[in-house]
């Protein structure tokens, strides 16, 4: 069974689901990473230099969890509202089928998280429509998408948790294989990104009574109505 991760820049699924990529990953479950943006303003250093860097940091990163990462490149801040870009996403998801999609909160910020959930979103009945022109035949169901918490958990309300107290050292493995953006935390919001989503993390469990977790929300629209629990 196939788990299908999709975020807007490098360090996003590290930061609000892998604990959770992790978790399916021990139960078997072969992970799928997309990166839509390069990460080009990552601010350490000039944007040609800046997407090498953090290309590399984000395969080292899936490689934690032995997941497989789709680089799209498009740039950082370039995400526009694009039939080409949900084409591809459709693609990417008729490939590899998921049973469950993790994206970013439609009430995120940043312009780049929001764009990516809306295209993900929208991309749930082209994946199902069979007479649809593609590469790859429909999914026979349509996958459950659920939106990972906005990076501080502002205006975030989780409506199901999922307990990461035994997948979050590789969490923070993973994450910590972002060095450009740990270096980013501590030069322009003077804090450490590892103590910082670890304590989320601890916040989060401590609202469900357990020691770590991470949280998510559904998209309840028709197709996304399910009788059974999909998160690990
Ligand atoms: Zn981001």
């Amino acid at each position: 069974m196939n788990i299908l991760a999709i975020g807007a820049h490098p360090d996003d699924l590290e930061i609000s689901g892998a604990g959770t990529l992790a978790k399916y990953r021990q139960k078997d479950y072969n992970i799928y990473m997309v990166c839509v943006t390069d990460g080009r303003y990552g601010r350490t250093c000039e944007p040609k230099k800046m997407i090498e860097i953090r290309k590399t940091e984000a395969f080292e990163s899936a490689a934690v969890i032995d997941a497989e990462l789709r680089w799209m490149g498009y740039s950082d801040l370039g995400i526009e509202e694009n039939l080409a870009l949900r084409n591809e996403i459709v693609e990417i998801i008729r490939e590899i089928k998921p049973e469950v999609i993790i994206t970013h909160d439609p009430s995120s910020f940043n312009p780049d998280h929001k764009m990516v959930s809306k295209t993900v979103s929208e991309s749930l009945i082209p994946c199902i429509t069979t007479t649809l022109e593609s590469k790859y035949s429909a999914c026979e169901k349509m996958p459950i998408l659920y939106f990972m918490s906005t990076v501080c958990g502002t205006g975030f309300f989780p409506e199901q948790y999922v307990d990461i107290s035994d997948t979050l050292e590789t969490k923070l493995e993973m994450l910590s294989k972002h060095k450009s953006q740990l270096e980013v935390y501590t030069k322009y919001e003077s804090r450490d990104l590892l103590k910082f989503v670890e304590a989320k993390a601890f916040t989060l469990g401590f609202s469900c009574g357990i020691k770590y977790a991470e949280g998510f929300r559904k998209l309840h629209t028709w197709g996304q109505n399910i009788s059974r629990r999909v998160l690990p």
